[in-house]
C-alpha cells in the first residue's frame, strides 16, 4: 500500500546505467558510524514522509521516456531499500510489469528467501561489503556481517549482474589485511561479481546537526586517488576481480 521515503530523485546518473529515478526509501537495520544519510536510518523523522505505492509508480511512469532513450530505469536505494520489504515488493512488481529496468542498492542485511522474488526482478544489484571481519563490522555498524556475507554469496549465484561496493574509509577498512580479506572473499564467494570502491566523504554531516546526532568520528578519512587506484589494481591483478565505477 505504501511506505516511508526521503525523496524521489529524477535524472540520477550515479546509481546504475543511463538516466534513472532513485527512490530513497527510509529505514535501515545498520547504524554505520560514517553514514552520509542519517535521516534514512529511521522511517519516521522530520526528513521522511509516507508515500502511497500508486503515487510513486505514477510519478515514475512520467519519467519513462528518459529511461527508454538512455537505457536507464529506477534504482531502489536508501536508507536501506529492503528495510520495508512489502513496499519494495509492491513497487518492484508494478514497475517490472511496466517493463522498466530496475536496480537495487542494498547493505545486504535482509532475509534472502523472502526477498528472492524481488531480487529476481532486478537487472543490476549493488551490495555493500563494509568490513570482512564480523567483530569490526559490528563495532562500526552495530551488526555482525554473517548475514551480509551469506547474502552476497547467494545473490552472486542468482545470475544477475552484481556489483560489490566497499566504502573506503581510512580508520575503518583500508589496512592491507582487511583489503586482502575482502578481495579474497569476493573472488572466491562471488565469482562474476564486479567491484566498486567508493571513497569516503563527509558531505552529509550537517544532517547530523539537524537531527541532533553526534557527527562521525574525526579520525575517519577519505583515501587519496592514488590509494584508490592502487587498491583497484590489487583487486584486479592479484584476485582477478573486475573493477567498475558508476561515479
Ligand atoms: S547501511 Fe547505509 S543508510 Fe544504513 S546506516 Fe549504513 S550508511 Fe547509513
Amino acid at each position: 500500500m505504501g511506505g516511508y521515503i526521503m525523496q524521489l530523485q529524477n535524472f540520477s546518473v550515479n546509481d546504475g546505467d543511463g538516466i534513472r529515478t532513485t527512490i530513497f526509501m527510509a529505514g535501515c537495520p545498520l547504524r554505520c558510524a560514517w553514514c552520509a544519510n542519517p535521516e534514512g536510518q529511521t522511517c519516521r523523522n522530520a526528513m521522511t514522509h509516507w508515500a502511497e505505492t500508486s503515487e510513486v509508480v505514477q510519478k515514475i511512469r512520467q519519467q519513462e521516456i528518459f529511461y527508454r532513450y538512455s537505457g536507464g530505469g529506477v534504482t531502489f536505494s536508501g536508507g536501506e531499500a529492503t528495510a520495508q520489504p512489502q513496499f519494495l515488493a509492491e513497487m518492484a512488481d508494478a514497475l517490472y510489469d511496466d517493463g522498466i529496468s530496475l536496480t537495487l542498492e542494498t547493505c545486504g542485511q535482509f532475509d534472502f528467501d523472502s526477498l528472492r522474488p524481488v531480487l529476481q526482478k532486478m537487472d543490476l544489484i549493488f551490495m555493500d561489503l563494509k568490513h570482512p571481519d564480523s567483530e569490526a563490522h559490528r563495532r562500526f555498524t552495530g551488526v555482525g556481517n554473517e548475514t551480509i556475507l551469506q547474502n552476497l554469496q547467494k545473490t552472486a549465484a542468482l545470475d544477475i549482474p552484481l556489483v560489490v561496493r566497499i566504502p573506503m574509509i581510512a580508520g575503518v577498512n583500508t589496512d592491507a589485511s582487511t583489503l586482502h580479506k575482502a578481495f579474497a572473499f569476493i573472488s572466491t564467494s562471488c565469482p562474476g561479481a564486479q567491484l566498486e570502491l567508493l571513497p569516503y566523504h563527509r558531505y552529509g554531516e550537517t544532517k547530523y546537526d539537524a537531527l541532533g546526532l553526534p557527527r562521525p568520528p574525526a579520525a575517519f578519512a577519505a583515501p587519496t586517488k592514488a590509494q584508490l587506484s592502487g587498491w583497484e589494481q590489487l583487486a584486479a591483478q592479484e584476485y582477478g576481480i573486475k573493477v567498475t565505477s558508476y561515479k
